[in-house]
């Protein structure tokens, strides 16, 4: 039952974490921390908590603390927060709200309205992150789509940029491909798409991002990559994709490297240097790669 929703519970007080365990432990994996030093430390776990119940009152950091701080980091903010808590004076609830959380609810805690209250925010996390999914990945591959490419990238190419870390990117377009839809059909041709794809996410570094930009073109950005590195790894890959034989066919990519410059702070014009090298290898025979 490994993929049952996770719910932090965090108290002070282990009488607290048993009564709401309780509630929500045949349909929830739990998690539990007993300060706000403890629940942070969960966070960073895996797990990732789907949702966070949060006491206000305990000793060091308390829970609007716990709140602030989950809220203001882009890993953590979107985890749901619920204040569960003895106070049911309006000032606390409404700075809870206001500091993010989903909802506030007083002890004592009434079982049936907790699994509902509960049951909803995971429903609405869930539902989130498919909707997130969906918007970042492919379809068909799975891999990343070219909308996070473009929205991710920004952020990768500034970091790159300030700790003058190199960074290379790789544009790989599959030779001929109109040839095999024509010959075998477009789903033999979605097969190939598929192995393809999956050939080039298990073979690069977890830190590398893996792109379907668009019908037969992928991107891969290798972090923290100079352009030798890149060029080597990108012949490793041209090789193992002559040898897949994905459907029993031959298919092989042209690749097109580049290294970011140091003036070079944005996406477009590292893809556009990386198309121009790709396309050199077209017309240079194909099934290679080219660095610019
Ligand atoms: P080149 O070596 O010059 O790259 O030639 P090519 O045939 O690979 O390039 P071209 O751009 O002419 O054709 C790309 C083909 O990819 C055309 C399009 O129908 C096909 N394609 C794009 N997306 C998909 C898809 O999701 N599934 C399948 N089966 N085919 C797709
Ligand atoms: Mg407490
Ligand atoms: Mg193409
Ligand atoms: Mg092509």
């Amino acid at each position: 039952m490994a993929d049952r929703p996770v719910v932090l519970i965090v108290d002070d007080a282990p009488s607290n974490i048993k009564v709401l365990a309780g509630c929500l432990k045949d349909k929830y994996q739990i998690k539990e921390a007993s300060s706000g030093m403890h629940c942070m430390e969960q966070v960073s776990l895996m797990p990732e908590p789907d949702l966070i119940l949060l006491d206000i009152e305990m000793p060091g950091m308390g829970g609007y603390e716990v709140c602030r701080q989950l809220k203001s980091n882009s890993q953590t903010k979107h985890i749901p927060i619920i204040f569960v808590t003895g106070n049911d004076q309006e000032k606390y609830e409404e700075k809870g709200l206001n500091l993010g959380a989903v909802d506030y609810i007083t002890k004592p805690i009434r079982p049936s309205i907790m699994k509902a209250r509960v049951n909803t925010h995971i429903t609405l996390k869930q539902q989130r992150d498919q909707l997130l999914s969906m918007a970042t990945h492919d379809q068909l591959t799975g891999l990343y789509n070219r909308h996070y490419l473009l929205h991710s990238a920004q952020n990768i190419i500034s970091r790159s940029l300030r700790h003058e870390m190199p960074l290379s990117l790789a544009m790989m377009d599959i030779d001929h491909f109109k040839k095999i839809n024509d010959t075998h059909g477009h789903p033999v041709g979605d097969a190939v798409l598929q192995q393809v794809a999956t050939l080039l996410e298990e073979n690069c570094r977890q830190e590398d991002i893996v792109v379907r930009f668009g019908g037969e073109e992928f991107v891969i950005m290798f972090d923290h990559t100079g352009i030798h590195d890149a060029e080597k790894k990108a012949e490793q890959l041209r090789r193992l994709i002559e040898a897949l034989q994905p459907e029993r066919l031959v298919v092989t990519m042209s690749i097109g490297i580049v290294q970011l410059k140091t003036y070079e702070n944005n996406i477009e014009q590292l893809i556009k240097r990386a198309d121009v090298a790709m396309y050199t290898g077209k017309e240079t025979g194909r099934n290679k790669v080219v660095a610019a």
